[in-house]
């Protein structure tokens, strides 16, 4: 299948010159004749990463008390509730929230339905599994929709971008995406001496090679096939109409020095633009949770992702992972300039995890168990979730939230959980 991607990636650049990072990207991931995401399940200490959901229980049980207090406290208790989840993996987030739920009054009677955005028709099958049971089937309708009934009796959709979710007045939107935004495609620009430029996806050419801070030099033998190609980021010698453009559509970007390089999502946007207008038009929320700087722009973070190791990006096209640090302050403002919702955080996870309460809930579940393994796996995940030291999942992931302007501050986030402050 590598070679399939390669092939496709190679095809393009002869025809149509190199490629964007974003449109290598895309074609890498979810490019549908074999992208990373369409016909594997990566995830799981067997695949190539582990995702906080998978980790422990916990982590979307409370996220399902979030979204409670939101529903309660903070949209004032909406008549009409539509789950949504971007890229919802093997589906435990979800199945996770909708248990937590279960056990709380009122607001699981209230949902209408659950949208899920997936790309992978693989991972949208283990959806199917885990939240609709073993043997359930999913219906295709016209329209590309595939439908089914979760366990709990809500009708469920499977879509593949946020704009196929409908979009009505009288439901309030409730979104969750966790590990979504870091793998929408990016273009990365450099501000040389001759100003921006913006960085292109090339192979064959080793010399020209430059290489990836942080990551190993692209260079002749780097990833080499039996094509003989070598693919690896250029810079062209002239500006092209993005570089002049895209740099200079933020003053974030104006003050950084020369040699420095910009990651930009314009699909990241896009994204937030849509989930910014739906919250607030529609009296909605939204949480984002995913890894990059709280208030820097990400510099060449592109990487790849293979057997929980970092490689990279260039290697294995299609067969790896590809993410980016995702830019939380790009994020933010779109939504608040473009779609006047307010925005809280980001901020930490393991700062976010300890005020909804997951030091009580390790206890209980550590409490429950009958064996030694089993205290030991909770004790585990509650470490691996929350610690913050050098570069663990407590620091490095962030939890962003959407809502209306003018509503009071999310628990979470410096509120409290019935919505006292404003
Ligand atoms: N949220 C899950 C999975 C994270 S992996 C978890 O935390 O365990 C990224 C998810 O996003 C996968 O489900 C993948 O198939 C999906 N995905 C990636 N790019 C996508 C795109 N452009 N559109 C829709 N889904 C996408």
């Amino acid at each position: 299948m590598s070679n399939h991607i390669r092939i496709i990636v190679r095809t393009k650049r002869q025809t149509t010159g190199p490629l964007t990072v974003a449109a290598y990207m895309r074609q890498c991931l979810t490019n549908p004749d074999g992208g990373y995401y369409i016909n594997r399940d990566p995830l799981g200490q067997a695949g190539d990463f582990i995702t906080s959901p998978e980790i422990s229980q916990m982590f979307g049980e409370l996220i399902g008390i979030w979204i409670f207090s939101q529903w309660y406290s903070v949209l004032g208790q909406p008549k009409k509730c539509r789950f949504v989840e971007l890229g919802p993996g093997r589906g435990t987030l979800m199945a996770d929230i909708l248990r937590a739920l279960q056990s709380l009054p009122l607001l699981k009677t209230l949902i209408s339905d659950l949208y899920l955005v997936e790309a992978s028709p693989t991972l949208s099958k283990s959806q199917l599994k885990t939240l609709c049971g073993p043997n359930a089937v999913m219906t295709d309708s016209v329209d590309g929709v595939k439908s089914s009934t979760t366990v709990y009796g809500y009708p469920i959709h499977w879509v593949q971008d946020l704009k196929q979710v409908p979009d009505e007045e009288s439901i309030s939107p409730f979104i969750v995406a966790h590990e979504f935004f870091d793998a929408l495609p990016i273009h990365q620009f450099e501000h040389t001496k001759d100003g921006w430029r913006e960085l292109f996806v090339d192979y064959s050419v080793p010399k020209s090679a430059i290489s990836l801070p942080g990551q190993t030099t692209i260079s002749g033998t780097a990833s080499q096939t039996s094509g003989g190609e070598t693919f690896h980021l250029t810079i062209p010698a002239v500006e092209t109409v993005s570089a002049r453009v895209v740099p200079k559509s933020s003053p974030r970007y104006n003050k950084l020095p020369v040699l420095s390089r910009i990651e930009v999502s314009p699909e990241s946007l896009d994204y937030a633009k849509e989930i910014g207008k739906r919250v607030s038009q529609r009296h909605g929320t939204a949480l984002i949770i995913d890894y990059g700087p709280a208030d820097t722009v990400p510099v060449d973070t592109l990487r790849g992702i293979q057997k929980h190791h970092t490689v990279s990006p260039f290697d294995s096209p299609g067969e790896a992972d590809l993410s980016a640090d995702v830019d939380f302050t790009a994020l933010k403002l779109v939504a608040e300039e473009q779609a006047g919702v307010a925005v809280h955080g980001p901020v930490e996870q393991g700062d976010w995890l300890h005020t909804m309460g997951i030091g009580a809930r390790a206890t209980m579940l550590h409490n429950a168990q009958t064996t030694d393994e089993g205290r030991k796996r909770v004790e585990q995940a509650y470490n691996r979730l929350t610690e913050k030291s050098g570069g663990a999942m407590g620091k490095v992931y962030k939890f962003m939230s959407f809502q209306p302007a003018h509503t009071s501050v999310p628990v979470g986030f410096g509120g409290s959980a019935f919505g006292d402050e404003k």
